[in-house]
């Protein structure tokens, strides 16, 4: 039984040194068990996070432990009443060629389905199912919207890019090369598709004449960059991934966006014009806390017009305590 396992922590870009390669036997499944000849193994953005003791969402894959992956195989001897040798099966079960699973950590593919079973770690499984609910729930294309998906040729780019079709959005896909950009236009049927590595700002231009309505991110760095400027009024951007940071070491200056995956944070602007409603209700309420003593404040008088230069400036650099006026 063929094993890879994680030997050492990469700095950057992981290389083939941090992996080893061991033979190990074939274990014996116990009562309730199913033993699994593995088929096709998934490798994923994720795992380079799997490989780093970094604070995250799921706990690292210990030094010497084999490398955490999904995988699809064939059921060869089963000790759980759901499962027959035969069946196929898909789980996490790492980078081996076999694996002895609990069948409850098991899912038993549909026989006759007429599709690989290599599709279950892809456009039928974790990644298709990333792009669907990151299409669905969260960014909502509405028909006529102008909908852009990065890495567009990718596991979730691609299904991403055609759930939003359907949907009714107008997809600019955005990859690498004239090739994956020629496949996702003619083959998956997205209504443009911009190679990021040839002038990326003017092709956005030109196929975002309106600005962008919803924008899937799977890949941050410079490809964020572009599209960020474009974002129209009240567009919406589902954080996914950003595969081109991965690797950076150390991370890029600013404000780690990562955390909005890792943490599931919402991030909205908002502008007070936009709520008219609400500057009388407040005006009523908070009234009626400063009566009773419940909300507290602080103003900063600036004495004389002539001095309200004097006081902004200062605002801008803090030298206001409080709420600052200028008593004319
Ligand atoms: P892909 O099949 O899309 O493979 C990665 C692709 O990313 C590459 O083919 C490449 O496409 C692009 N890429 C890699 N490096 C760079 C770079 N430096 N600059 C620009 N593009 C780059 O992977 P997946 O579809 O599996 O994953 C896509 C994203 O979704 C990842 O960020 C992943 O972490 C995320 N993800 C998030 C999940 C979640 O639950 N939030 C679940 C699953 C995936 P190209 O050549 O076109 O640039």
């Amino acid at each position: 039984n063929l094993q890879i396992l994680l030997k050492s922590r990469p700095e950057g870009r992981p290389g083939p040194e941090h992996f080893e390669l061991v033979q190990s036997p074939i274990p014996e499944p116990r009562h309730g068990e199913v033993l699994v000849r593995h088929r096709f193994l998934s490798l994923d953005p994720y795992m380079r996070g799997r490989m780093s003791d970094a604070v995250s969402y799921a706990p690292p894959v210990p030094l010497g432990g084999v490398m955490e992956g999904e995988c699809v195989g064939e059921v060869v001897q089963s000790q759980h009443p759901n499962f027959a040798p035969g069946d196929w099966v898909s789980g996490a079960r790492g980078w081996q060629g076999w694996s002895a699973a609990h069948g409850s950590t098991l899912v038993k593919l549909p026989a006759g389905s007429g599709v690989s079973p290599s599709a279950y770690l892809g456009v039928l499984g974790m990644p298709g199912r990333t792009a669907w609910i990151g299409v669905t729930e969260v960014l909502r294309p509405k028909p006529g919207e102008t909908f852009v998906v990065a890495a567009a040729s990718g596991a979730v780019g691609a299904v991403a890019g055609q759930v939003a079709r359907r949907m009714g959005a107008r997809v600019v896909g955005i990859a690498g090369g004239a090739e994956k950009c020629r496949y996702v236009t003619e083959e998956l049927g997205f209504d443009a598709c911009l190679d990021h590595r040839e002038g990326l700002e003017a092709a956005l231009d030109a196929a975002c004449p309106n600005g962008i309505d919803c924008y899937f991110e799977n890949v941050g760095g410079s490809v964020q960059k572009s599209v960020f400027p474009r974002m129209r009024e009240f567009g919406r951007i589902a954080f996914c991934g950003m595969v081109a940071e991965y690797n950076q070491s150390p991370p890029p200056p600013g404000p780690n966006l990562m955390a909005l995956v890792r943490k599931r944070l919402t991030l909205q602007g908002f502008l007070v014009n936009d709520h008219p409603r609400a500057g009388q209700e407040w005006m009523r309420n908070g009234a009626v806390l400063l009566r009773e003593g419940k909300l507290q404040f602080r103003e900063d008088v600036a004495q004389g017009l002539e001095n309200a230069p004097a006081a902004f400036v200062g605002l801008l650099e803090g030298r206001n305590f409080g709420k600052l006026v200028v008593a004319i």
